[in-house]
């Protein structure tokens, strides 16, 4: 067998132990006869493995009480359009601030229930840097603002969490949750997709503070009902129980790890090393983003001459170095080293970023 370092901005690559784990447990899931792939969500082994994930969650990020854990289908995309729905009057006002591609994603998903106002865009400037917070043009009677704390695609991340007053904060966290403390009391709601930090794709979370529960938002399904999913316990319907069950397997791994305090210096050493090779080429390699607003989970990168972007990605796969193209949106590279990403992965694409440098520099 031969793994290589996986640098996909999502799916992403997993522990090694946590796919270790899930395979031995594939035929049979602890002495049930079966694997929990198989047994019913609402079977007591299913439903121990739902609230494990969810308490282990709760103790990794220090979710308070007064906010419900949701394990949903539908990926972010799905999330931003319920957002809308059901924390906003039809026609009401809502701020985005777009700072990236899945801002503008958030964006549309919205357009036709709320008045979307863009209350900051980062797009005249390409992206590469997070629009300050007293340039924002924020609505006053808006239902909440929207912002995206790491684009994946142009690598900018918010490094604070920006002051909204009473106004709630709606937060797209796919690309950055768990990868350092955060504190969860100063949001309405933080979505994100599994793909990244928290496990495969198929379930994403949303945390989401109980008073905004109480908003009659818009007319919508019940399937498309945050309140009923709380009451439902995320089971309104057949949830995603394997990737639910992966995710879980993932909580575990982080927590015995030494937990979010930990990934985060992780995060600081693998983003520094990365960022360190590039802004000490000489120029060979580049990245546009204003370094206060770079981003620790994805490093878009450009080499000097586009001519050499093939031999790169050719011989980085020769190296065991795997999915570093960059989106098609921006070209280029780009190098996704979220929670799983091991150290030494971001050590061995250093070392053959500056090998590849001193071949062809
Ligand atoms: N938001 C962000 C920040 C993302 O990176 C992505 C996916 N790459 C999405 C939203 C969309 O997620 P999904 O494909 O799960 O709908």
């Amino acid at each position: 067998m031969s793994r290589a370092f996986n640098f996909s901005a999502g799916p992403a690559t997993l522990p090694e132990s946590v796919l270790l784990q899930a395979q031995s447990e594939l035929l049979e899931w602890n002495n049930a006869g079966a694997s929990i792939v198989e047994l019913s969500h609402r079977g007591p082994e299913f439903i121990q493995v739902a609230a494990e994930a969810e308490r282990n969650l709760r103790t990794l990020m220090s979710i308070p009480d007064d906010y419900a854990v949701l394990f949903l289908q539908g990926g972010a995309t799905a999330q931003q359009a319920l957002i809308a729905l059901n924390f906003a009057d039809p026609g009401q006002t809502v701020d985005y601030v777009v700072s990236g591609h899945w801002g503008k994603t958030a964006l549309k998903q919205v357009k036709p229930y709320v008045n979307a106002n863009v209350a900051a865009n980062g797009e005249p400037g390409g992206f590469r840097d997070i629009p300050a917070r007293d340039t924002w043009n924020l609505s006053k009677d808006a239902a909440y603002v929207h912002y995206t704390a790491n684009e994946t695609i142009h690598g900018v991340e918010f490094r604070d969490i920006p002051d909204t007053g009473d106004v709630p904060l709606v937060a797209d966290f796919s690309s950055s949750i768990v990868s350092e403390p955060l504190d969860v009391s100063r949001f309405g709601v933080i979505y994100a997709g599994a793909q990244k930090n928290l496990g495969p794709v198929g379930v994403s979370v949303v945390i989401v503070k109980r008073e905004l529960l109480e908003r009659a938002g818009q007319p919508r399904a019940e399937i498309f009902d945050y309140r009923a999913h709380v009451k439902g316990e995320s089971m309104l319907n057949t949830p995603p129980t394997y990737n639910w069950y992966l995710a879980g397997l993932v909580f575990k791994w982080m927590l015995a790890e030494g937990g979010v305090e930990e990934f985060a210096k992780r995060n600081a050493r693998k983003s520094a090393l990365l960022y360190g090779v590039i802004d000490n080429s000489g120029g060979f390699y580049r990245n546009e983003v204003v370094v206060g607003a770079r981003s620790r989970m994805n490093v878009p990168f450009f080499l000097k001459d586009e001519a050499l972007d093939k031999p790169f990605l050719k011989e980085a796969e020769a190296a065991g170095l795997i999915s570093l193209k960059g989106h098609r949106a921006l070209g280029g590279m780009r190098a996704s080293i979220y929670n799983a990403m091991p150290e030494a992965g971001v050590q061995a694409l250093a070392n053959f970023m500056q090998d590849f440098q001193k071949r062809h520099g």
